[in-house]
């Protein structure tokens, strides 16, 4: 091949940031993607502030994140008493230098979508391109298979493949064909939005309840200026026997709220009346709590996996959408830092494939809601003041831990250099490599005066 070209496999979360990475750093690229609209689905999500500063490093900023969520204030766990069991500030009051989101995952898909089409033109995402499979040639390329909404197919050679298609990954099952299936520990999700006054901080994540039986609820929007109602997102959490069979159902399974409401019966406080908020739901769906066993490599050849694709994770940490867009950054840089190819691949993998795998796991074992796990152990969830059930240090010292371990401990992330620093690109500027086709035709990062490319 005359120049790098990357394919990316998927323009979600994962895929978008990572197409807007390499448009950024100056690699041409282009995104296939299965679905043929883009359209904002999901409910809410969380960007924690080391993904947030990602965001703003690729020009994603405060007035644009505020079209999709608002910056959270405040993390806290309830007990089914109604009592406090741990509330800790997030993001900037809590001292880091960049704000943590809770956004509508749809809107912010469309936001970074939009973002990219405005930056690279209408060629960077093809709609309706399903990845189904890929080759590692001998001369160092990648020949990648996509079949198009229509059925036709085509094979196209690229320098990477990026395997961003998430949880169901075809690159992934190429790359790994005796992986497990799907796992499934048994939680059944119940996810919506209800349009609501926000509670306490007024954008506090509330996580209420046991280990096996709670709410998640935080509001995704600023509250509308005459009414104070804003979109809460919220998750209903019931662990069941899985012989039921629940775990391989589909991602997001439209359903009627009557159909799991009596789980919550008499969950009414003073300042949360949970049948209410479910009631009241503009809109339901079921999806089981799953994820995948890790596996020892995201890298074979040319390939590499990315966010979902690589490490598909339980919710219970807020941090699937947030490491996807560490995951591009990483990738963006160790292709500076090697070229766009084999060894910049493996860096990136020997960078994360351990640590976030470590981490899937660890979410397994509940994330930060592992302190609803030892307050049910230690008191059967009764208790009049949590510090005759977990001391304050015990709790402050669990959370470090898993803040550490998900890459958002406050201090480390305040004082580490940017990923890519404004103005980086791959050594090989744009311009020099040899433009051919028309532009609808060639990769959308040759752009010859890219938005946000600076140097
Ligand atoms: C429709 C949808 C709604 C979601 N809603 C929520 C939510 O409400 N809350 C939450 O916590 N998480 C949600 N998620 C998951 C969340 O977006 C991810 O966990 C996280 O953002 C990581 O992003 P990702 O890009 O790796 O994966 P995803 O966001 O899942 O994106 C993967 C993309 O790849 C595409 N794709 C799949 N297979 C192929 C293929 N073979 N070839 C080409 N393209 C392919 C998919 O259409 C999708 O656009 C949702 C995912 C999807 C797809």
């Amino acid at each position: 091949m005359s120049q790098p070209h990357v394919i990316i496999a998927g323009g979600g979360i994962g895929g978008l940031a990572t197409a807007l990475t390499l448009q950024q750093i100056g690699v041409p690229f282009t995104v296939f993607e299965a679905v043929r609209d883009v359209a904002p689905l999901g409910v809410g999500i969380n960007l924690q502030p080391n993904a947030v500063r990602e965001l703003y490093d690729m020009e994603i900023g405060e007035e644009a994140l505020d079209t999709v969520g608002l910056p959270a204030k405040e993390w806290a766990l309830v007990g089914l008493n109604g009592n406090d069991i741990y509330a800790e500030p997030r993001g900037l009051l809590a001292g880091y230098n960049w704000p943590q989101y809770a956004v509508h995952r749809g809107l912010l898909h469309v936001l970074l979508h939009d973002t990219l089409v405005a930056r690279s033109g209408p060629g960077a995402v093809r709609l309706g391109h399903r990845v189904t499979g890929y080759e590692n040639n001998a001369d160092g390329t990648v020949a990648v298979h996509v079949e198009r909404a229509d059925g036709t197919r085509l094979s196209e050679t690229c320098t990477a493949l990026i395997g961003a298609d998430g949880i169901h990954s075809a690159v992934r099952a190429h790359m790994h064909p005796d992986q497990p299936p799907i796992h499934w520990g048994g939680a059944v999700m119940w996810r919506g939005t209800t349009t609501g006054k926000p509670f306490r901080t007024g954008s506090s994540f509330i996580g209420l309840g046991t280990h096996r039986h709670r709410v998640v609820i935080y509001p995704i929007s600023h509250p509308d200026p005459v009414t104070g109602l804003a979109t809460i997102n919220w998750i209903a959490e019931l662990t069941v026997d899985k012989s039921e069979g629940r775990g391989d159902g589909d991602w997001f399974r439209p359903v009627e709220v009557d159909e799991f409401i009596h789980h919550f019966d008499g969950w009414t406080y003073d300042w949360l009346d949970v049948p209410d908020l479910l009631r009241r739901a503009d809109i339901a769906y079921e999806n089981p709590m799953i994820d995948r066993d890790p596996v020892p490599t995201w890298q074979d050849g040319g390939v590499a996996l990315l966010g979902d694709a690589a490490h598909a994770m339980y919710p219970t940490g807020s941090n699937g959408a947030s490491q996807a867009i560490i995951d591009a950054r990483v990738l963006g840089a160790c292709m500076i830092e090697h070229g766009v190819g084999e060894a910049a691949l493996a860096a990136y993998d020997a960078k994360l494939c351990g640590p976030i795998s470590k981490l899937v796991l660890r979410n397994r074992g509940a994330g930060p809601f592992g302190l609803l796990n030892m307050v049910d152990e230690r008191c059967g969830g009764e208790f009049d003041n949590i510090d005759d059930v977990i001391p304050p240090a015990e709790r402050d010292d669990f959370m470090a831990k898993y803040k550490a371990v998900a890459g958002f401990a406050i201090e480390q992330l305040n004082k580490a250099a940017p990923t890519i620093a404004p103005g980086q690109r791959v050594a090989k500027p744009v311009d020099a490599w040899t433009v051919s086709g028309a532009p609808s035709d060639r990769p959308a990062g040759q752009r010859p005066t890219p938005r946000g490319a600076s140097g």
